[in-house]
């Protein structure tokens, strides 16, 4: 693919690369296509995220690039590691340089386990003195702002959402990763929670040196974490680029439906933001998938898969309108937004 496929973007400043990834489930009701011919680059110390409706294939193309899902077709690297290729051993060893964090803080630590084991949990057990697994348990608990004499005898039933979700990233630090993926890390929290958390993994994130790859629905929050967006639709990359060019110039019908349905800073658009429902994975539209819902279509979008094209210095569009529409301003969009259709 072209675009982000570009050679000069394979430079040893790639930490996470995907080529064609492709992800797909069988089911009794036939193939769900999660994830279809995805390619991106993250590079060392970006934040890239991944934004689109619920069921785009965001969670599955972060699973898939730690290869903690089945891929189908494809590749993925790892610095200069082919993940598709190795075997358990290698690829254990491998996933200690990559964390995962989730939305259901509580839900992704063993409630049996105190919250000083919690964190200390990733380490090797064999090479880490008991000493030096409380000093990291003290270290990384402090970095999160929790108090390891107060709450690292607490299990994460006691915890809070928030707390919880500083236990959580406590633990994917112990293990002083290279790449964390977060999976809608602040989705479940109290908005007044969120704001804490979102400075809490950008302050790690640069003092750490972190790459991140930050899964979210919400446009604000992405706008406030990241360097890079790439925007998904039905398994498939509509629109990827800098946060400014995506975000200020919008191509794609889909990521400027998606902006005009947020018309104050905290909206997201987990409800029916867009009119008209997402076509079943099971049998997705030929051609643009996004064309069923789309309010530029033309003929040629029902036959042709829409290749990914750069139009501008880090902005690539996958439609075969975005550029004119673009330069015309003139995408009537009537998508329903807040107002309802
Ligand atoms: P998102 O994170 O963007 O909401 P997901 O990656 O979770 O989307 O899901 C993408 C699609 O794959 C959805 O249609 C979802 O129902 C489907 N899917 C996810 N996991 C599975 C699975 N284990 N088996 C079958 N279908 C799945
Ligand atoms: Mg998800």
């Amino acid at each position: 693919m072209a675009g982000t496929g570009d050679a000069h973007l394979r430079s040893r400043d790639v930490v996470l690369s995907a080529r064609d990834l492709t992800v797909e489930y069988s089911t009794p009701g036939g193939v769900v296509h999660a994830v279809s011919g995805v390619s991106f680059d993250v590079r060392r110390g970006e934040t890239l995220a991944l934004v689109g409706e619920s069921g785009c294939g965001k969670s599955t193309t972060g699973r898939a690039v730690l290869r903690l899902e089945r891929i189908t077709g494809g590749q993925v690297s790892f610095h200069d590691t082919d993940l598709t290729a190795l075997r358990s051993g290698p690829l254990r060893a491998l996933r200690r340089r990559m964390q995962m964090i989730f939305q259901d803080p509580v839900a992704s630590l063993n409630p049996r386990r105190t919250v000083r084991e919690l964190v200390v949990e990733g380490l090797a057990i064999a090479s880490e003195s008991a000493a030096t697994r409380a000093h990291v348990a003290d270290r990384v608990l402090a970095e999160v702002g929790l108090d390891p004499a107060r709450h690292g005898a607490m299990r994460p039933r006691q915890l809070s959402g928030g707390q919880a979700q500083r236990v959580a990233i406590a633990r994917a630090l112990a293990i002083r990763p290279d790449l964390v993926v977060c999976d809608e890390p602040v989705s479940a929290l109290d908005v007044s929670v969120q704001a804490q958390i979102l400075n809490l993994i950008k302050d790690l994130k640069a003092e750490h040196d972190l790459t991140l790859v930050f899964i979210s629905h919400d446009l604000a929050v992405v706008r406030s974490v990241s360097d890079r967006v790439m925007v998904m639709y039905l398994g498939r990359i509509c629109e990827t680029g800098s946060v400014d060019e995506v975000f200020g110039s919008p191509a794609h019908p889909y990521t400027r439906a998606l902006l005009d349905s947020v018309p104050r800073p905290r909206r997201s658009f987990s409800g029916p933001a867009l009119s008209g429902e997402v076509p079943s994975p099971l049998d997705p539209p030929s051609g643009c998938r996004f064309r069923t819902r789309c309010p530029a279509v033309i003929a040629q979008c029902s036959t042709e898969v829409p290749t990914i094209r750069r139009i501008g210095p880090d902005h690539h569009v996958a439609c075969h309108v975005a550029e004119g529409a673009v330069a015309a301003g003139a995408i009537g969009l009537s998508v329903s937004g807040a107002e309802g259709p």
